[in-house]
């Protein structure tokens, strides 16, 4: 599936935009990899460019990369 930004990002004014700012996603933004930009939105679609958001819960994330850490650790040891 093709999702290109067609520039409507720029103005929705009904859902809270914000760009490429470190730790939106914890705040509850989602992330439109076309777009670049944060939306808050109940949606998983980009109302702009229709394509996937990206959401991450913030729980499993640090979970996992701390679980990654460690098997580096042991790869390098
Ligand atoms: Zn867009
Ligand atoms: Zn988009």
């Amino acid at each position: 599936m093709n999702s290109r930004c067609k520039d409507q990002c720029r103005h929705i004014t009904k859902y809270p935009i914000r760009n490429g700012v470190r730790g939106s996603y914890k705040l509850g933004y989602k992330r439109c990899r076309e777009c670049e930009i944060f939306i808050m939105i109940d949606s998983i679609r980009c109302p702009c460019c229709n394509g996937i958001l990206k959401a991450r819960p913030r729980n499993n994330t640090s979970r996992r990369n701390l679980r990654e850490y460690h098997e580096k650790l042991r790869e390098i040891v």
